[in-house]
């Protein structure tokens, strides 16, 4: 199998060449269309399947370019973790001309809520600093249409889900929902039961 197969823009198709990314990995075969199409995901896959493109892929598709708010939340636990996803979507994103700010703690928040005021497409963040621009009004959610949580028995264990919780109550309708996880333990069922409806379970 190969990208031609699923149903990706030439864009998007030229950068995953410039990525030499050639074929879809077990993950983003089984992942890709089914987030194209909408439905909410459950997806256990461990770092190193391809499962960050297996999100970015569909994300950078999803994006209408005229529009300046933000259209997609990704949430991971960590500050590397996000700026590893960002770089990711900007390189699958990059002939689409996708502008993607990254969220993180210890950068200047000041520098962070100059760059929303410009056309932001898809905001990856850590849930601490997201939730500190949404209590400063320094971000505007009206258009998030996906949510993609990556890493969620991370954020389980470092004790975040209720600041994920929070994001969850701060969007106005709700998104389309993606969860990744390494492991799937009783309480990561549990949370998924909250965040997603009628879920394609994928586990490779
Ligand atoms: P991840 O599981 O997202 O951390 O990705 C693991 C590694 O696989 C990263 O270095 C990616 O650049 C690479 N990768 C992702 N998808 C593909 C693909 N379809 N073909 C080749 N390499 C890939």
């Amino acid at each position: 199998k190969t990208f031609d197969t699923l149903n990706i823009s030439h864009k998007t198709k030229q950068a995953l060449t410039a990525l030499n990314y050639i074929e879809p990995t077990q993950v983003q075969e089984s992942v890709i269309s089914e987030m194209i199409a909408g439905h909410d995901l459950l997806v256990k896959s461990q770092t190193g399947s391809g499962k960050t493109a297996a999100f970015a892929i569909p994300i950078v598709e999803s994006i209408a370019w005229e529009e300046r708010r933000p259209q997609v939340l990704v949430l991971a636990p960590t500050r590397e973790l996000a700026s590893q996803i960002s770089e990711e979507i900007f390189n699958i994103g990059r002939f689409k001309r996708i502008k993607v700010e990254t969220l993180i703690g210890h950068a200047s928040f000041q520098a962070q809520a100059r760059n929303l005021k410009e056309r932001t497409h898809v905001v990856v963040a850590t849930p601490g600093r997201l939730l500190d621009h949404i209590e400063q009004g320094t971000i505007q959610l009206g258009l998030v249409k996906l949510m993609v949580l990556d890493e969620v028995d991370e954020m389980l264990s470092m004790g975040f889900m209720d600041q994920v919780d929070a994001i969850f109550d701060a969007l106005s309708s709700r998104p389309q929902v993606a969860l990744f996880s390494a492991t799937l333990p009783q309480e990561v069922k549990d949370i998924a039961d909250f965040y997603v409806k009628n879920p394609t379970v994928v586990e490779v």
